[in-house]
Order: C-alpha cells, then structure tokens, then sequence
C-alpha cells in the first residue's frame, strides 16, 4: 500500500481558492453551521445593561404609582362638599393640621367640610377624593380657604397602577435596552435584567509587520490598523472584545494563541494572513482547531476575497483580509450579521439613499464589489463620487459618506448610473462647500476656520484633471489644479473652459529633494545637482508620473538622460519625499513644504501655481463666498507662509 505524498502547503492554499463561494452561499453556509443556537442569558445592572437585548419578558413586581397620589399642588377634598361650589357661593372648608408633602404619609383623614394642603406626588388621604388647585382656592384666615368651583371625583389624582399595574408584561423578550427601557425598570423599582449575554469575542492580529499605536515604527513595519476596527466594530454590535495584541506570523505560536483565545471565548475574529503569501498559515490552523471546521476560504467580495469562515466546535472562527477597508467591509457584510444574532440583537438598520454617479466604476465580474462613495448635492439631486484609493487605503473611509454594491454580474457601473447608497450614518450630510481635485496640505489650512465656524467642507483628491472635469460638469463648487501647459509655458488658465473662473491660491516651490550633508547636492543650484547626480552612476532619482507638472520639470532637467530610479514613478509629493528620506532614492523633484517636514535639503527650482477653477453658477452660494473670504484673509495667508507656500 501506498501513501500518498503529503500536499505542500502551497497546494492547499491553491485548492482552498479554487472553491470560491458568492456572497450569498458563503453566509448561508456559514449561519447554518451555526443557527439554531441557545443564546445564554446574563443578569446586568440597569447600568451596564445599556444596548443589550432582554432574553426574559420582565413583569411589573409593584403597582406605580404605588399610591393614589396628587399630580398638583392644593388641597384634598371630598368632591361632594364642593358639589354646590359657585363664584357666587363659595364653599369654605376647615384646615386640617397636616400639610402632606411629597414622601409623607398621611395621619389624619379628610372629614366632611375639611381639606388637607397637599403637594405634587404626595398621598391621598383617607376620605379625600379629588384635589382643587391652589390656584382655584383663596385662604380666609389662617384655618379656612374658600372654594369657588366644583370638583369631579378623580379630579387631579393619579390612582394606583394607573401608570404600570402589578403582574403587566413591562418589557418583551428581545427589546433592546436603552434609556427609556432603564426609566421604565427603574420606576418599577428593578435594579438587574437577564438579556442576551454579550458574546466574548477574541481579536487579534497577524503579521511579522504590525505594531502597536503608540509605539514607535520600526523600518518597513506598519501600524496595526484592524485590532482597533474590529475591536471597536465588535462592541459596536453587541460583541465584548477581548484584543490579544498582534501576532507574529509563525505557525506554532499562533496556534498557542488562537487555542487559547478560543478556549476563553465564544467567537475568534483574526485577520492577516489569509492570501497566499509566505507565512499566512492561519488558516491552515483552524483544520485542527474543531469540527467542522473550514466552511468558506475565498469569498466572491471586493473587497474582501480572502476572507475564511470556520466553525469549530460550534464557534465562529473567522479571519479577516489583511487590508484594513477589506477587513471592514468584510466585517460588516458577513460577520456582523452573525454577531448580532448571537447577541440576541436584530439586524443592524441602514440608511440608503438613491444618488446618481458620475464617472463609470470597472467591476470585476463574478465578485459583489463595494464601492465607498462621498455623496454631494448636484443641481438634480445627490452625486455619489467614488473614493476609493485601492483595498490598501484607510482614508477612503474618512472621505466616504456610504458605499455602494456592484452586483457579481456586472462588469461595470456605467457614468451617470443611479445607485443605491448604504450610509455609514443614521442621516445624509452633504458638504457645504464641495472641493474636487488635486489635494494640497495648504487647502486644509484655508478651510479650517471654515469648519471651525460650522461650515462642512468636503475636498475629494481625484487630481487636476479629475476636479476640472467634474467642475464641467458642475459637480463642486472648486477645482483645485496645478497643470502647466507646455506651449504658452502658463499654469491652469489655458485649461479652463466656459463656465468656469480661475481664482489664483499659492505658489509652491518645487524644487531637488536630497538627504541633508550629500556632497553630491549641498549648496548646488538645481542644474548643477542634476549633472553632479548623472556623473554618479550609483546615484539613484526618484520621478514622478506622466502627466504630473513636476514631471515636465524633471524631463527638462534631464534632457535625454535616463538614469537609475527614472521609471520609478510615484503619484504624489510625499512619496518622492519618503523614498528620498528612505534611502531608496537619493534625490527627487517635490514641493518645498514636503521636503521641509520630512527634514531633507531642498534645492529651489521653479514655482508651481496651485488655483481654483471656480463654478461660475455656484459663486454666489455662501460658502464660497465664505471660502473666497478665508482665502483672501491675513490668517490663512499667514499660515500658507508659515507652512513653506507662497500666497498668490
Ligand atoms: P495578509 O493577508 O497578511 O497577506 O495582509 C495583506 C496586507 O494587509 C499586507 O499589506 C499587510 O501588511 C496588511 N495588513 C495585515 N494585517 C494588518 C493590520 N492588522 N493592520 C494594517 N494592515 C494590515
Ligand atoms: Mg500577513
């Protein structure tokens, strides 16, 4: 008999995604693996059982009010006394010697032709059984009042059980507990409720890479982003978080560590380590972790592809894509359903909105994919703009207002589709000033008393080209840009059209970036740093993308020269900073206020002109008028100095 050889890691990772699942089928699965459950309850405080579900009917152990009681400040009466009461013939009535004041038991009753004061909430005494007003009543002498009107029997009292009576259901099974629920509990006089005990849920993280926030960045390592998003995600539905910190991506050690987290908790929620790359072994761990183990690695979501689901011994096992806003979406879209029925809580509610979008989105055929979208207010209703940077970015969701769903079977969203938006908020907010273009750390300097006065500014980066097209179109109120134009050698003007007014913003100095004390570069004017740079053939550069106004710069410098690092071509300032700063570049073209935070030595070179295209149609709206203004003030023209640019 033979054995068979055993399969290489690599293959089983292989035959893992060759069984994707939709959507649709990887939940199904999943929640059958898992539902019919018992959800065990749990005794809380009135306090610390805020958000949770009751998992028992809670009846009412008292009558409230407990008393009849008076709901007003006067006198209690018998009401036949008064039956004859006129503004003609007032009916005097004695003074009894008790003043009932509230938590005051009463002592002496109410005879005929007598009345006791009583205040607001206090008992009604023996014989009384209405109550005049003080209003409607006037002392004569120190012993007496005079009545002038009638009462009805009842009048001004509140009976026994009126409000909630002995042995009433108070709350059903299954009501979330908020204040009004803690009021409700509290005036019954009932300290503790059983609701639906909070599963315990073990977070953490995988990655040789991950740090902890708050500690200092190691060279090529990355902050922990998802040890916070699931944690805080957890307990926003009904979960309790237990973080175990971030694990190194090495198999018996995490095994340690998910056998342990999973024998203290009733759920395990990683992430990392579920692509085929070296060392994503987690997976691999859960086979022997419990039955069944397993039931959906792979997952037909963009993003979120990745995404493993597992049941062992009868807990959810789940590891999450690395990529914070893959782990977040995945997160919401399939885990949270499942926690909140642990938890014994409904379906989380989601605000959708019906928005039109403007630029065609590709989709990938075959995956749900989710697009996050900020949403504006056009002249025909809302516009959902895309926001998305790639599965890599965590900005995104700053920016985003909601996403939207590109069904599996689309290969698109064509332009100008309408959507239906999911909003991350209970409510829509649209922007009041909209900014879409190319994104300067100057402009937050300019809108920052705008949103410090209450003005909501939205600036979405989609570059130059981008914000003067949707400024066409009138989709913002403002484009930012900086496009050099090669044949009249001007900034932006030659690219306006009907419709749009060029409002001059700053100048930013562009200029050669280099590590401060290389020879190769100090105290050299831009050329000379260029032909100290090419004489070197160790020396490496660092360019910029076609199409970018520093790009057209750099090629004049270089003329037919290509050296090392030239198709190195990042898209922004801050990244020919950061390779200069990390050695992988020696030298770069960036603007002065970047080279100056990342403390490198900067060689000026030439001014780069950052404008406005201004809608014509919106100019009048406030806040651009508001904008215009803060724009043209001593304060931010004194802080776009301070920061290095050069106010037009
Ligand atoms: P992995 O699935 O482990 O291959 O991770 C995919 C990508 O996500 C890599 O770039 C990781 O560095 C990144 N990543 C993984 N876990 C985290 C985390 N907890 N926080 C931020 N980024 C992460
Ligand atoms: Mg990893």
């Amino acid at each position: 008999m033979t054995t068979p050889a055993p399969k290489k890691p690599e293959s089983l990772d292989q035959e893992q995604f060759l069984t994707i699942l939709s959507r649709e089928d990887a939940l199904a699965r999943f929640e059958a693996a898992l539902f019919p459950r018992e959800l065990p309850g749990e005794l809380r405080t009135l306090a610390d059982a805020l958000g949770s579900a009751l998992s028992e009917d809670v009846v009412a152990p008292i009558d409230v009010p407990p008393f009849d009681r008076s709901n007003v400040d006067g006198f209690a009466v018998r009401s036949a006394d008064l039956a004859a009461a006129s503004e003609a013939a007032p009916v005097r009535l004695r003074l009894n010697d008790e003043v009932i004041a509230c938590g005051v038991a009463p002592a002496r009753p109410v005879l005929s032709g007598t009345t006791t004061s009583i205040a607001t909430g206090g008992p009604l005494p023996r014989g009384a059984d209405a109550i005049v007003m003080v209003e409607h009543t006037q002392p004569s002498g120190l012993r007496a009042i005079d009545i002038r009107r009638a009462a009805s029997p009842g009048q001004f009292v509140s009976y026994a059980g009126s409000d909630i009576a002995r042995g009433e259901a108070l709350l059903r099974a299954g009501t979330i507990i908020g204040s009004r629920e803690i009021g409700i509990l509290a005036a019954c006089g009932i300290a503790g409720v059983m609701v639906a005990k909070k599963p315990h849920v073990a977070v953490f993280s995988t990655g040789d890479e991950l740090v902890q926030p708050g500690e200092t960045l190691r060279p090529a390592a990355i902050y922990d982003t998802n040890g916070a998003i699931v944690t805080a995600a957890i307990n926003e539905n009904g979960g309790e978080a237990h973080f175990y910190g971030a694990i190194a991506d090495d198999e018996a050690a995490l095994e340690a560590v998910m056998r342990k987290a999973l024998a203290e908790s009733d759920m395990l929620v990683l992430s990392g380590g579920t692509s085929k790359g070296a060392g994503d072994v987690s997976h691999r761990i859960i086979a022997r972790l419990g039955k069944p183990g397993i039931i959906a690695h792979g997952v037909a979501l963009k993003p979120g592809k990745p995404l493993c689901l597992a049941v062992c011994d009868g807990k959810p096992v789940i590891i999450l894509p690395g990529f914070p806003t893959s782990a977040m979406f995945t997160f919401h879209d399939m885990i949270v359903p499942v926690l909140r029925r642990m938890a014994g809580l409904p379906p989380r509610s989601e605000a959708k909105v019906s928005a039109r979008v403007p630029v065609r989105i590709a989709s990938e055929l075959g995956r749900t994919e989710f697009v996050m979208v900020s949403l504006v207010e056009g002249a025909d209703g809302l516009i959902a703009y895309p926001t998305g940077k790639g599965s890599g970015a965590i900005t995104s969701f700053a920016q985003a207002d909601g996403f939207l769903k590109i069904d599996a079977l689309a290969d698109q969203m064509p332009a100008n589709a309408q959507a239906e938006v999911t909003l991350f908020t209970p409510h829509v907010r649209v922007p009041d000033l909209v900014i879409v273009g190319s994104h300067c750390t100057g402009l937050d300097l300019v809108t920052a008393p705008m949103a410090h006065a209450g003005l909501s500014v939205r600036s979405i980066a989609v570059g130059s080209l981008g914000g003067l097209a949707a400024a066409k179109r009138g989709e913002c109120d403002l484009a930012p840009i900086h496009l050099f134009d090669d044949k009249s050698e001007t900034y932006n003007t030659p690219f306006l059209s009907e419709g749009l007014e060029l409002v001059p913003g700053w100048r930013r100095m562009q200029g050669i970036v280099f590590r401060k004390g290389d020879m190769r570069f100090e105290g050299k004017t831009a050329q000379e740093a260029v032909q100290s740079a090419l004489a070197d053939p160790a020396c490496i550069m660092v360019n910029r993308n076609q199409g970018a106004g520093t790009r057209i710069l750099i090629d004049r410098l270089l003329g037919d020269a290509r050296p090392d690092g030239y198709w190195n071509q990042p898209r922004s300032h801050n990244a020919v900073a950061a390779a200069v700063a990390q050695h992988r570049a020696d030298w770069g073209m960036t603007i002065a206020p970047v080279a100056n935070a990342s403390g490198l030595g900067f060689i000026p070179h030439a001014e780069e002109h950052y404008d406005f295209a201004l809608v014509k149609a919106r100019k009048q709206r406030a806040a651009v008028q508001a904008f215009l203004d803060a724009l043209a003030s001593d304060e931010s023209r004194a802080a776009l100095t301070k920061a290095g640019f050069r106010p037009a």
